[in-house]
């Protein structure tokens, strides 16, 4: 992508409406661009890195055997009132009337939806475990729409749905969920912390939300510090395989983490005082078990080894892509910008043409530009005649994890420089050198 020819509307102030980092920098890089309360486009840079969050997290549903639907964002009330949400959901819910007058919803959530494609095809226990998921927009009107798309009305939710035939099945298939989450954020650069969530009516402990630790974050968390360094399993993991799949989330829910709402004064006592973390912290995932609460009034049933129907155990399993692309910033800047990890930049390396129109550094510019794309990577040329100050700026801005800086001294020398936004040291390298390690 050449920047003259792309769409990066910088802010050079800092937006007064902003007041936690994610959202002042999303607006200065030009990520975003506010609708309406809680709603955002996102605009070229922005929807690069929502690609590469959705992407990872396809990835690791797909890895831990969920399949990708896509279901409606606009709602039947008539679902609703089957399982007895409609009346209950209150005004969070964007309730819509269409031109017959029928009540309609722009869905909060889908668990109704999901809950009645599952009954209307599966009948046997042999076609289970089963596990949809998809990622779709959601409505919620919410009290306080804040920080930009860290809380928005109008956001991306991935939701995946579980169906099993009794709640040994649906536990296999929460340790699956459990699991993928752990991968799935720590290959956004996060440490994502599953702590003890409320249950409510449900009861059990299967509902784990996890969370970021950031200043900002919005609920009040406490945890083992032994969870910062914990191993995430690797590529290698095996999720059929539920003995291992149970191991893990045996070792990452053993050492004490539970949210405000969760908190145990007479467990966390029992944390040696200098490993206890008490802390802010941001929910980006949050999974459930909630058994038959939906295939009951819904009857969403199939038959048994022994012949009889059962109601199904079911699950559900939420991350938010939105919210995520601002809890990696809040983790993840400095005092100039952006520091993306690699696996979610928008672009992985920005080559900085300083001289425009000299023909030495037009020429080198080029060909590297060529060179990187050529070697797959997402290549963004600053082409643009802005002073250099104005452009180290924007590249430090916008976080990209590698510069290249061509100047015309350094090309007269054969060379340029590399830069790393993340450190911000800098390399001078051959030419050649560069070319060759592109492979
Ligand atoms: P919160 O406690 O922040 O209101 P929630 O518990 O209501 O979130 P869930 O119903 O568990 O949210 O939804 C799953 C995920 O969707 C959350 O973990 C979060 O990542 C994301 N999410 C929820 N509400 C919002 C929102 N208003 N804006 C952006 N993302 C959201
Ligand atoms: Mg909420
Ligand atoms: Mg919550
Ligand atoms: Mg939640």
């Amino acid at each position: 992508m050449r920047l003259s020819r792309y769409f990066l509307p910088i802010l050079k102030e800092n937006p007064r409406e902003a007041e936690i980092v994610s959202h002042r920098l999303m607006l200065r890089a030009g990520m975003i661009r506010q609708q309406g309360q809680g709603s955002f486009t996102m605009l070229p840079l922005g929807k690069r890195v929502l690609d590469k969050v959705c992407q990872i997290i396809r990835e690791e549903q797909n890895r831990a055997g969920a399949l990708e639907i896509l279901m409606p964002t606009i709602q039947s009330a008539e679902l609703w009132r089957e399982s007895g949400r409609y009346d209950d959901y209150g005004k969070e819910m964007l309730r819509i009337k269409d031109r017959q007058d029928r009540d309609m919803l722009y869905g909060p959530t889908n668990e109704e939806m999901v809950t009645e494609i599952f009954r209307s095809y599966v009948k046997s226990y042999k076609d289970l475990p089963l596990n949809l998921y998809h990622i779709q927009w959601k409505f919620r009107d919410e009290v306080r729409p804040r920080f930009g798309v860290m809380r928005g009305r109008e956001f991306l939710m991935k939701d995946a749905y579980s169906f099993d035939l009794n709640f040994e099945g649906a536990k296999a298939a929460y340790n699956r969920m459990f699991v993928s989450y752990l991968r799935t954020f720590t290959r956004m650069g996060l440490k994502a912390i599953p702590m003890r969530a409320d249950t409510g009516p449900i009861g059990g402990d299967l509902s784990h939300e996890f969370i970021i630790l950031a200043e900002t974050g919005e609920s009040q968390v406490y945890c083992h510090k032994d969870y910062l360094d914990l191993p995430v399993p690797g590529e290698a993991t095996d999720f059929a395989n539920d003995g291992e799949i149970a191991g893990i989330v045996k070792e990452w829910t053993t050492p004490y983490a539970a949210t405000d709402e969760m908190h145990d004064e007479a467990a966390w006592t029992a944390v040696p005082a200098d490993k206890q973390l008490s802390a802010r912290g941001i929910e980006v995932g949050h999974i459930f078990h909630f058994g038959e609460k939906y295939s009951k009034p819904m009857n969403a049933k199939v038959q048994g080894p022994d012949g009889k129907e059962h109601f199904v155990s079911m699950g559900s399993y939420g991350i938010g892509p939105t919210r995520l692309i601002a809890a990696i910033i809040e983790a993840s800047h400095d005092d100039n910008g952006i520091i993306w990890p690699e696996s979610v930049a928008p672009f992985d390396v920005v080559i900085n043409n300083m001289k425009p129109g000299d023909a030495d550094c037009d020429r080198i510019s080029e060909h590297l530009y060529a060179a990187h794309q050529a070697a797959g990577l997402d290549v963004l040329l600053d082409d643009t005649d802005e002073r250099a100050g104005a452009k180290f700026a924007k590249a430090d801005l916008i976080g990209i994890p590698w510069q290249v800086i061509v100047g015309p001294r350094g090309v007269a020398a054969g060379e340029i420089e590399v830069k790393r936004r993340a450190t911000g040291e800098r390399d001078t390298k051959k030419i050649e050198t560069l070319l060759a390690s592109l492979g």
